[in-house]
């Protein structure tokens, strides 16, 4: 048993370390606060590859391992957690048209992702339809050499820069079960009738947009269907499930270390009744129980991504996912109790930290879904605990 990271892997750590403390760190606050589109921010990461993080080295990427990937969106989150939803649904897409697109897809598309000056999203929420994604309603009807689209998706993050965006749509409306006539179709930003209709305001995540998309008559080329076949999309989208979970137990971890930072420097300097809050027991219960969770949560996190290396890992990546997104919040919340007043002040970080910690227990399935994912893994015997 060894858990420290590979040297390549903490030497990667140290440059993204490095980044986040010198480019977001300063400035995410004010940003955050103003609505300023990160666009430095975007160009560094694209400067250091990231973009690329999962598109395989042959289309100019890093294709980078699990534990590494988790890395990235650890210390972005650590800085500014709506930093890492820019490059979250893109890796996740990224990795998906390596894995079941065309030859020409691929050569398409990937290079241009890899480096950044193409990026990607992913679509499938719709008004009436998340976790049951079979529920949903968006049609795309073959005419032609084009599909005509019709449907309208919610939620869609980094939709205003997505090009293409894979949107999950039903080839055939009338199958049974339902995922037999769901496929995923490439859409190109200036495809006539696809239209970001507005951006949703929201509590946290900001940084990043999360848009309603709509389709009305969208015109998309035949070619443009991933793979080629249709009936295969809710597959390939869950295909890129568990790389998500890990993704979003990581960001969960970057958010509970920097409640933690915050809160150790807090108490270490705030004075009430002539000694450092530091001094009192009752700070002092929650800094041991922040650290514990912080340590556990991250250890979890790591062993899911070394698990997705290994293969299908449904139990871990969604125990993970589970238990690192209630420790983000946990912490995040002492973070902000040990501020005492100044804790509610948005002139301090930890407030943020809470408002983008209660998304970590949505995306990437709810929690509440994933522990029967769990579950159920654990009755048909693949997740074994023990
Ligand atoms: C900021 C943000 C960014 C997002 N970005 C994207 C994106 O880029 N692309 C995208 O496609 N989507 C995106 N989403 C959508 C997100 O994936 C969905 O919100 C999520 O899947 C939940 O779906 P829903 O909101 O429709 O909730 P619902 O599915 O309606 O769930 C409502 C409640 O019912 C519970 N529930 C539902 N089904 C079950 C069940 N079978 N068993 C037990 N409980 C159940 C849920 O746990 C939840 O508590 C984003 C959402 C947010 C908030």
């Amino acid at each position: 048993m060894n858990f420290e990271l590979t040297e390549e892997q903490q030497a990667f750590r140290e440059v993204l370390r490095r980044f986040v403390d010198k480019e977001i760190v300063p400035v995410a606050r004010d940003w955050e606060h103003s609505g300023r589109y990160p666009t430095e921010i975007v160009t560094g990461m694209a400067e250091m590859g990231l973009f690329g993080m999962t598109v395989p080295e042959a289309y100019g990427g890093l294709d980078l391992d699990p534990v590494s990937f988790a890395l990235v969106f650890e210390e972005l989150s650590r800085g500014w957690m709506g930093i890492a939803g820019i490059l979250g649904s893109h890796s996740l897409s990224c990795r998906m048209i390596a894995a079941h697109g065309t030859d020409e897809q691929r050569q398409r598309y990937l290079p241009e992702l890899a480096s950044g000056r193409r990026r990607t999203g992913i679509g499938l929420t719709e008004p009436d339809a998340g976790t049951d994604l079979q529920g949903i309603r968006t049609t795309a009807r073959l005419t032609g050499g084009n599909y005509l689209v019709n449907g309208t998706k919610m939620w869609i993050t980094n939709a205003r820069h997505a090009d293409p965006l894979p949107v999950l749509v039903k080839t055939d409306p009338a199958a049974t079960p339902a995922h037999r006539g769901m496929s995923v179709l490439l859409v190109d930003a200036d495809t006539p009738g696809f239209t970001v209709t507005k951006d949703i305001a929201k509590l946290g995540y900001k940084g990043t947009e999360s848009c309603e998309v709509v389709l009305d008559g969208a015109l998309v080329p035949q070619e443009n269907l991933l793979g080629g076949v249709e009936g295969r999309g809710l597959q390939q989208v869950l295909s890129a499930l568990e790389w998500g979970r890990v993704n979003i137990a990581a960001r969960s971890v970057g958010i509970a270390q920097r409640g933690y930072d915050e809160a150790l420097a807090y108490a270490r300097q705030r004075k009430a009744f002539g000694r450092p809050i530091a001094d009192f027991q009752a700070i002092q219960l929650k800094l041991g129980s922040m650290a514990t969770n912080v340590q556990a949560a991250r250890l979890m996190a790591y062993y899911a991504a070394d698990a997705v290396r290994l293969g299908r890992a449904d139990g871990p990546t969604g125990m993970a996912k589970i238990f690192c997104s209630e420790v983000a919040l946990e912490t995040a919340i002492d973070a902000m109790k040990v501020h005492g007043g100044y804790g509610y002040s948005t002139e301090y970080e930890v407030e943020r930290l809470y408002r983008d910690a209660i998304l970590m227990s949505i995306g990437e399935g709810t929690n509440d879904v994933l522990r029967t994912v769990v579950a159920k893994s654990a009755v048909r015997g693949d997740t074994v605990i023990g």
